[in-house]
């Protein structure tokens, strides 16, 4: 088996980054023919009719004309009916087997096969047999998941949404009795001032109290965002009509010209940078404080390049490890049967062979670990926190082109 992901139900940041590299991995794979084979099994399968159905799918595939397609989906299959054998039931999100036949050299294949538990739970059986492997349910997944609070709110009417992941869900719209002041008709401007004062306040009460309901006790709520066509929303934002935990979470006031579901939408669409900025914020904050220390004279506690951290990684000297996901490189570790010869080296493609540089005969390679998994470890060990940093900020740019994509900062300096 070539690689396989054990996700558990919450992913964190590094489980999250390997499901990502098996599914970039994945991505890369294309058959001669019609001949990867994609199956996904939901929880609720029964593992017996998910075999009954690969069986079934077996004996059409001997219909299959080309000789070498209808032998490797036959191969497929039946390699994924044997490792479905071992599940007794499926795993708690379900399976996911990526199975088939893809080029090598000149004519020669090699056979991939990847089991996947995916980070969420597989709501439809699927059998897919194409030139590409399936990936378009997992991608989905990997979709940010955050939820926000939405309140788009004018004197006239408000709705409340949740944002969770891309969707907008609307929770509640809500009519307000504010009388409109064309109803004015005899009464005292000034009294009538007074009624429509009050009509607001409770408004805006009801408003908060649905808002209290329905999202207070909402798990992961990033924060709130509140829009509308006027200046009612920044009264009722600075007023603090909200409960006090959810007003702390409040993010900012937007424009937005309608007050139902579709001002749901406007008000998503218009804080979406504001929202993009928050996750780099704290990409940038890392980084500025790398800048910082380099900025010093002496360097301030800093470190950068794959030797200087790994150095000052295994002293324990690494307070925080800045790792960019843009990293593509191995560590491969070869040694000489001949004469003894051992060499630990990162390299950005694995080597087919090594020769040994001391007697020239052929060195084997004995282990070839992702670098970031390899750093991952040693920061573990030593208590050092890591980050990974994107390439979408600027900052986050310049870690992989100007350090390589690892840098540190220091808990001390060790002139390393
Ligand atoms: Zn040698």
């Amino acid at each position: 088996m070539e690689s396989a992901a054990q996700i558990g139900e919450k992913l964190s940041g590094k489980q999250k980054f390997d499901f990502k590299r098996a599914l970039e991995e994945i991505r890369e794979l294309h058959g001669r023919g019609t001949e990867l084979i994609s199956v996904y099994v939901p929880p609720n399968k029964q593992v017996s009719d998910a075999a009954a159905y690969l069986r079934g799918e077996y004996s059409q595939s001997s219909n299959i004309k080309s000789q070498s397609t209808r032998k490797a989906v036959m191969g497929a299959i039946q390699s994924i009916l044997s490792r479905l054998k071992y599940y007794k039931r499926p795993p708690a999100n379900g399976v996911v087997f990526f199975v088939g036949e893809v080029p090598k050299i000149g004519d020669q294949t090699r056979m991939v096969q990847y089991v996947l538990e995916p980070p969420e739970p597989i709501t439809t059986f699927l059998y897919r047999c194409d030139s590409q492997f399936y990936l378009d349910p997992l991608l989905d997944m990997l979709e940010e998941k955050k939820s926000y609070g939405l309140i788009v709110i004018d004197r006239s009417e408000a709705t409340l949404g949740l944002l969770k992941g891309k969707r907008v869900q609307v929770i509640k719209n809500i009519q307000s009795l504010v009388p409109s002041k064309h109803r004015m008709g005899g009464q005292s401007a000034l009294r009538f001032e007074r009624l429509i004062e009050i009509a607001a306040h409770e408004f805006f009460t009801k408003v908060a109290d649905t808002a209290t309901d329905a999202l207070l006790n909402t798990k992961d709520l990033q924060g709130i965002l509140i829009g509308g066509p006027g200046p009612t929303k920044d009264y009722f934002n600075e007023s603090k009509y909200l409960h006090h935990e959810l007003q702390k979470k409040v993010i900012g006031t937007f424009d937005t010209g309608y007050t139902d579901e579709y001002g749901l939408r406007e008000l998503v669409e218009r804080a979406k940078e504001k929202l993009e900025d928050l996750d780099l914020m704290r990409e940038k904050r890392n980084m500025q404080r790398l800048f910082e220390e380099i900025r010093k004279p002496d360097g301030g506690l800093s470190a950068y390049g794959e030797d200087q951290v790994r150095r000052n990684l295994v002293l324990g000297a690494v307070d925080v490890l800045l790792l960019s996901e843009g990293l593509r490189k191995h560590r491969v570790a070869a040694e000489c049967g001949s004469c003894g010869w051992k060499s630990t080296v990162t390299v950005e493609k694995v080597p087919d062979e090594v020769k040994c540089p001391k007697c020239g005969s052929q060195a084997e390679i004995k282990s070839d670990v992702d670098i970031i998994d390899e750093f991952y470890e040693v920061a573990d060990r030593m208590g050092t926190r890591v980050e990974l940093i994107s390439t979408d900020s600027e900052e986050g740019e310049m870690l992989i082109t100007a350090f390589g994509g690892i840098a540190a900062i220091l808990r001390f300096r060790t002139g390393g």
